[in-house]
């Protein structure tokens, strides 16, 4: 449950007034009881001290009615006065010893004669008939009666009698008792330690009091006085509260033996004081309930409040987190979308301009072939050279925008490393020859011959960054190093790097280079054509391969691109000597312009919408004496296939209407194709096109522009071995020329597959 300050006022605020009423309740319950209980014990204290005072009183009655008996029969015996005083004598010693001082022995009257047991003699003006003791004892007629007290003729204290008169009436006998011990008594009166008592006879008179001076008087003389011993009288034996001197008081009183009233007066201050002081203590303890509900209660709201502040804080926090996370998303499909709409436009602009290019440089290659002046031929291969930097870029571009993409994937195989090295070394020496550099492989010779890795990805890699060294390094040196630095069971480490002594990057620009378009330097670096998307594409390349490029680097003397490469061991064979010249030869039989295939009796289907790059496939193939059928369209391929039947089918992707793929598919459902082969020729030159097309269907792959050499290779590779024969003279003889521009331009050839990725 959520507690707000309100409910947390409102709870107390119940709980004091449930607290207030359990208090009132309880107080006065306990209050009543208290009082209740304290006027019980009032009323037995009054009782018991009434029962002691009667008490007192009985045994000296039971004495003389013991004794007025004997001598009633005595009397009836006839026994003589002096056996009779005798008898009272003896009595009198008895009973003083019951008594203590407060008893004064008998005495009476026997036929009109005083008679003593203590040996009392009276004066001789005592007359008992004019003693109360006597009086009162005659007219009660036989009973036993307390006689008000009075001054004792004999002893001169306060004393009272109690008298009884004998079978004669005018026989009495009587016993007198001090009141020491009555007042005694009266003295220690109190209730819980506080208040009086005093013993009144019916006439009002004080028969003790612990005010002793008060002894004797009268309690009636004034109207208040009377009032309040009528009150006494009436209640005979129970309580009223009164008045007394402004004060209120409890007012306990019992009779004895029908002749006094004591009386105990104590004030309702004194007698309610223990109650009152529970009271007091049941509110305090309620008070300290309360305000330990209360404390508990802040104390708990607190607690509350604070969870529940962190609670909302959480909460809060979550929906921040979610507002953050949809918002990152957003940006995210946002970004991802503005990169994806990037990337087309990057991918369709590539091709739209490969298109062009291809008419371009195939015209070219034509133009290379067919003259002989000089003056053109250095013209054309100026255009070969410039139109292969373009495709190198655009090249550069198709692949960065596929990483950026996540369309691009690594496609491991096993490989031939001494077969990548040559590959490199062959890409690269001409340039460096051009520039005077020296060019140095520094090959391990303990590395493995076969290894498996995406082959075409490292040589991107690597010629990136020889391509840089060359670029960027204007006399000197360009060392590559592979190096086997780690090798556990089928786990190799291989460390390539390339150093140059060439212009250097400052430091504070080395953080900067993966960064896409981005190229440092650019003052020193202006002549330099260069896009900064190499290193960019080399970083994210090494990402996918698990490596990290690193940069060493001094400004002005050179610099170092390694990185270490985890790569499988199929043939642990080491690859031993690694010799340069070998390499170089090799490469020089590889130059693609050299045209030494011709087969006159081909026949080749070539479909492509756009007639410029029909022209130029039908020009090319005029090289190696083929005359191929031409279409513009999948369907007229369909149709031509249908009546005809040709060794090798070159099929454009992108058509209007049917396209390359959709084209094979009808062709392969219609069982076209038998022994014939079909190439796909496409601008689409992005890293992986082949793969891809290859696996729709097709036999192989042809990027345009149309390189001389891959094409030879095709026709090579697919056309039936009977049609291939060597080229004649003539074309050889332009070989020459064809070398020759070649040399002159260094980026041909090689810049112009897909897998060299530099400019
Ligand atoms: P670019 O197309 O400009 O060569 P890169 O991404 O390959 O783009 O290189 C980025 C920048 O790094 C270059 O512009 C150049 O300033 C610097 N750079 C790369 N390689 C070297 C090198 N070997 N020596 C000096 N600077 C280099």
């Amino acid at each position: 449950m959520k507690r707000n300050i309100k409910t947390l006022s409102f709870t107390l605020f119940i709980t004091f007034i449930l607290m207030t009423l359990l208090v009132f309740f309880t107080t006065r319950v306990i209050f009543k009881t208290a009082f209740n209980m304290v006027q019980e014990l009032g009323d037995d204290k009054t009782s018991a001290i009434s029962a002691d005072v009667e008490n007192y009183l009985e045994t000296a009655k039971s004495v003389l009615w013991v004794a007025a008996d004997t001598v009633d029969h005595m009397v009836d015996e006839g026994a003589t006065d002096e056996e009779i005083i005798e008898y009272i004598t003896r009595e009198s010693k008895n009973t003083e010893r019951q008594f203590d001082e407060s008893y004064t022995g008998l005495y009476g009257v026997l036929d009109g004669t005083y008679i003593d047991g203590v040996g009392w003699v009276p004066p001789d003006d005592y007359d008992f008939t004019t003693r109360d003791w006597y009086i009162t004892t005659c007219a009660a007629n036989g009973e036993p009666i307390i006689v008000s007290p009075y001054v004792d003729a004999q002893t001169g204290n306060v004393i009272i009698s109690i008298g009884k008169s004998l079978t004669n009436p005018k026989n009495a006998l009587a016993l007198d008792l001090t009141l020491s011990e009555v007042q005694e008594m009266v003295e220690d009166i109190q209730i819980n330690g506080y208040g009086y008592g005093f013993i009144l006879n019916n006439d009002g008179m004080v028969i003790a009091h612990p005010d002793k001076t008060q002894n004797g008087t009268y309690y009636n003389v004034y109207a208040n006085q009377k009032e309040f011993f009528d009150k006494i009288v009436s209640t005979g034996k129970g309580n009223f509260t009164t008045t007394i001197d402004d004060k209120k008081c409890t007012v306990f009183v019992d009779e004895i033996l029908n002749q006094w009233h004591l009386v105990v007066i104590i004030e309702n201050s004194d007698l309610f004081r223990a109650p009152k002081n529970l009271m007091i203590v049941s509110i305090i303890v309620n008070l300290l309930v309360f305000a330990l509900i209360s404390l508990f209660y802040i104390l708990s709201y607190r607690v509350e409040r604070n969870a529940s502040i962190s609670m909302e804080l959480m909460k809060q926090n979550e929906i921040k987190k979610d507002y953050e996370a949809k918002l990152l998303m957003l940006e995210k499909t946002a970004a991802d979308s503005a990169n994806k709409a990037k990337s087309d436009f990057l991918a369709d602009m590539s091709h739209e301009i490969r298109t062009p290019i291809n008419a371009i440089l195939g015209m070219n290659e034509m133009i290379l072939h067919e003259t002989k002046e000089k003056e053109i031929l250095d013209y054309a291969s100026n255009i070969k050279s410039a139109g292969n930097t373009l495709l190198s870029i655009i090249n550069s571009i198709l692949d960065f925008s596929k990483i950026e993409d996540g369309r691009m994937h690594l496609v491991p195989a096993e490989f031939d490393i001494t077969e990548l090295i040559n590959g490199l070394y062959n890409s690269i020496s001409e340039r460096a020859k051009k520039k005077n550099l020296d060019l140095i492989f520094n090959i391990d010779e303990t590395i493995p011959s076969r290894l498996l890795g995406d082959d075409v990805r490292i040589s991107q890699v690597i010629m990136n960054l020889l391509t840089n060294a060359v670029k960027y390094t204007e006399k000197g040196r360009v060392i590559c190093t592979f190096k086997k630095i780690g090798i556990t069971d089928n786990n190799l480490k291989l460390l390539v790097s390339v150093k140059d002594t060439g212009i250097g990057i400052e430091q504070k620009n080395i953080d900067r280079l993966s960064i896409s378009f981005e190229r440092v330097d650019e003052m020193k670096n202006r002549h330099i054509e260069g896009t900064g998307l190499g290193i960019s594409i080399v970083t994210k390349l090494l990402a996918m391969m698990k490596s990290e490029l690193k940069i060493k680097s001094e400004y002005g003397v050179g610099s170092e691109f390694y990185f270490e490469l985890p790569l499988s061991v199929v043939d642990s064979s080491p690859i031993g000597f690694f010799d340069v010249s070998r390499s170089a030869s090799s490469a020089g039989k590889s130059v693609v312009s050299k045209i030494s295939l011709s087969a006159p009796d081909a026949t080749i289907l070539v479909t492509d919408d756009n007639e410029m790059n029909c022209k130029v496939a039908e020009s090319l193939m005029k090289l190696f004496k083929i005359k191929p059928t031409i279409c513009t369209s999948g369907k007229k391929a369909i149709d031509l296939m249908e009546k005809n039947e040709y060794d090798i089918l070159f099929l454009d992707h992108m058509m209007p209407e049917m396209d390359g793929i959709e084209t094979l598919k009808v062709l392969k459902a219609k069982n076209l194709l038998k022994n014939s082969k079909v190439i796909a020729l496409t601008a689409n030159a992005v890293v992986g096109a082949k793969e891809q097309y290859m696996a729709v269907g097709f036999d192989d792959y042809l990027s345009k522009p149309i390189d001389l050499g891959e094409l030879e290779k095709l026709l090579f590779k697919y056309l039936p071995k009977e049609k291939i024969g060597e080229a004649d003279e003539e074309v050889i003889a332009d070989e020459e020329v064809i070398e020759f521009s070649a040399e002159n331009n260094s980026d041909d050839v090689q810049e112009n597959k897909k897998t060299s990725g530099d400019i």
